[in-house]
């Protein structure tokens, strides 16, 4: 690793890179000047920082010597009926929140026609891992994902590139996009950060207001409560320089507290069911449990389970319900709500 300091040196100016040319640039200089063996992590968000990000910054620049760290909402994989449009965007924050965590970063926010051709017609797109979970609600959101991911890995050339088990799915299927693709960086996976209540950080937690945010509890609740609550064993981010109230859960409950067998899937699923359908504010989009590394029903090869779960959140749902009758079915499209996602993965016992 380069002293630290130096890459504040030549970039102490920092401000957001703009186009891959000067991005490709600064790069090259900073190894040209400090060692051609330097390590460059990479770090692809959508901006909106927040802890969760602030913590994969953190540690990219505790095994990288250089950090870049892209700030992009990418059209391409949001639907058509998604929050592309209303998507929180914040550059200037982003930029004091990534300050916050190291000075060997560099911010990359291109505008959308940098990184896309008027008539880019070729896209990498995912098949097996993307049949279940939040790719079969969000028809090629994985295949927007995968080539933002894709271009980003060509742009930046990383060593490593660090992504957030709070999307343990993209986790999974940019892993396999890397092996199938031969792509010469390391997955560096890390774990959700929450807040103090358990909420896990995401950029559209902006969307809830305060009941609403209060209600979207029950997802890592019902997590908690189904599987021996790996929330309550959370250890604060002492050392992070973000959010004092965010905190790392341990993504693998260890032997004594998990009651996950084989056996018992059915069952935890059930109760997690039952705990989200008791909250009025809360709908279901879907609770799988899966094998993290097939994302397929688990099985006696497997290893790591994952429960995943996503839940729309919304004040309007709660009224829905109760308005709801055998004549009146609920028109969901039309409710205003929030969608969030939380998962829990869990290593079965040999
Ligand atoms: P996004 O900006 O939502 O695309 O997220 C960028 C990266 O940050 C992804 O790898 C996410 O998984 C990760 N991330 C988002 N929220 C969290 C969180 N609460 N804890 C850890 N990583 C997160």
């Amino acid at each position: 690793m380069v002293n630290k300091g130096t890459i504040a040196d030549l970039n102490n100016d920092v401000k957001a890179i703009k186009t891959v040319g000067e991005l490709r640039e600064v790069i090259h200089t900073l190894k040209e000047k400090l060692g051609l063996d330097m390590s460059v992590g990479l770090v692809p968000t959508m901006g909106a920082l927040h802890a969760g990000h602030q913590s994969l910054i953190l540690e990219a620049s505790k095994e990288c010597d250089i950090v870049v760290v892209s700030d992009f909402v990418n059209p391409i994989q949001f639907g058509p009926n998604e929050d592309y449009e209303n998507y929180p965007r914040q550059l200037k924050k982003d930029i004091q929140a990534v300050q916050q965590v190291t000075d060997r970063a560099i911010v990359f926010a291109p505008e959308v026609k940098e990184m896309y051709f008027d008539n880019e017609s070729t896209r990498i797109v995912p098949k097996d891992l993307t049949n279940v979970l939040c790719g079969s609600r969000r028809p090629g959101h994985f295949e927007g994902v995968c080539t933002v991911v894709g271009k980003l890995f060509n742009i930046v050339r990383p060593d490593k590139a660090f992504f957030g088990m709070k999307d343990a799915q993209q986790v999974a299927v940019i892993k396999r996009m890397v092996r199938d693709l031969n792509f010469p960086v390391e997955i560096v996976p890390c774990p959700i950060i929450r807040d103090k209540k358990g909420l896990a950080l995401s950029s559209r937690n902006s969307y809830l207001t305060p009941v609403e945010k209060n209600a979207a509890l029950v997802l890592s609740r019902s997590l908690s409560e189904s599987l021996g609550d790996p929330i309550e064993n959370a250890e604060s981010l002492q050392d992070s320089n973000t959010d004092p109230e965010a905190t790392e859960i341990d993504q693998y409950n260890d032997d004594e507290n998990s009651v996950l067998t084989l056996d018992n899937l059915g069952n935890i699923k059930q109760r997690i069911c039952d705990i989200i359908n008791s909250e009025p504010m809360a709908k279901i989009d879907y609770v799988e449990v899966v094998d993290f590394e097939t994302l397929a029903e688990p099985n006696s090869k497997t290893k790591e389970v994952l429960i995943a779960l996503a839940v729309f959140v919304g004040e309007e749902i709660k009224s829905a319900k109760e308005q709801q009758s055998a004549e009146n079915e609920i028109d969901w499209g039309s409710i205003k709500k929030t969608r969030l996602i939380d998962n829990v993965l869990v290593e079965l016992p040999d």
